[in-house]
């Protein structure tokens, strides 16, 4: 199985509790890991992140745990090497492939070499990071289409992704080519996680703050939102805009891997039990107006929603 040896590289970086937070955060990781004990034998001999003393550590944003760089959440994480089919063959390039956050499609990611260009680049060329002399190469370089899909698009910039306003633009409309799905197959996996953080509430429910009080307590306590989502200031206040971005979120928050999946695991659980069944509706039944983020409780202004201007 080809994600075994996905399993094996991100465990090796692993601590015991979020080996088991990853088990549970995919079925098919989890029918790996939990259903062959052989496997979990030799996965959890490979759990030594205090080993990684010479990576870069933080604690966890939300439990404090001290975690490395290679234990915490990224957007794309590099976690597969392939050699070239021909190591003498200067012209012919490695293949580096990965996973975005925890979705379970590997995806190729292209170096800048990879790319055809007028101007090529100056960079280093990337290296097997088991080599010591470069990488792994997290959230960098170029998104390409899953090698499970058969559709095809253009591979996407994983800066440009990072840095995308979300509140402003969604990922399901990037990269509009007709001749191309929509959202774009490239794409697919970040937009399970970005989509899923919104939600459409009346004019009313969202002057009074309804949403607000009612969702934020929950919410609030287990994915630590900024101290000034305070619910008594907030209620009269006019809704501030969604600005966030994958970078913000992902990136600059330092989390370790159980913190993101329980905080994925709240969104989803509080999206089922508060988001009207009909699209375009409150879930107070009124017709939506607006689009809350879960993320940061701004509002999200897609260009598709009327602009005043
Ligand atoms: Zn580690
Ligand atoms: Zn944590
Ligand atoms: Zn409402
Ligand atoms: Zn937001
Ligand atoms: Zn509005």
């Amino acid at each position: 199985m080809r994600q075994y040896g996905l399993l094996k590289s991100i465990v090796s970086n692993l601590r015991a509790n979020d080996l088991f937070a990853l088990a549970l955060s995919s079925k098919a990781l989890n029918e790996t890991i939990i259903t062959t004990s052989s496997s979990l034998e030799n996965l959890l001999g490979r759990v030594q992140c205090s080993a990684h003393q010479r990576i870069e550590s933080r604690p966890c944003v939300t439990c404090k745990v001290t975690t490395c760089n290679e234990c915490r959440i990224h957007c794309v994480y590099q976690s597969i090497y392939e050699a070239s089919g021909d190591p003498e063959d200067a012209a012919e390039l490695p293949n580096f492939s990965g996973f975005v956050l925890l979705q379970p499609l590997e995806q190729p990611i292209l170096s800048p070499h990879h790319l055809v260009s007028d101007a090529p680049s100056t960079a280093p060329r990337w290296q097997d990071p088991a080599g010591g002399q470069g990488g792994p190469y997290h959230d960098q370089g170029y998104l390409d289409v899953p090698l499970e899909t058969s559709a095809s698009a253009p591979p996407e910039c994983i800066d440009d992704l990072l840095n995308l306003d979300l509140g402003r633009h969604s990922l399901v409309s990037m990269s509009g080519e007709s001749r191309y799905a929509t959202p774009s197959p490239v794409l697919f996996s970040l937009c399970q996680v970005t989509e899923v953080r919104k939600v459409e509430v009346c004019t009313s429910c969202l002057e009074h703050g309804v949403v607000h009080k009612r969702q934020a307590s929950d919410l609030d306590a287990i994915t630590r939102m900024p101290a000034n989502q305070n619910l008594d200031q907030s209620v009269m206040k006019p809704t501030k805009a969604c600005h966030c971005t994958l970078r913000k979120r992902m990136l600059d928050r330092w989390l370790c891997l159980r913190c993101y999946s329980t905080e994925e695991l709240v969104i989803e659980a509080h999206v089922r039990e508060n988001r009207n069944t009909f699209e375009g509706f409150c879930h107070c039944g009124k017709l939506a107006r607006h689009v809350l983020c879960l993320w940061c409780w701004g509002e999200v202004s897609e260009e598709k929603l009327p602009q005043i201007s």
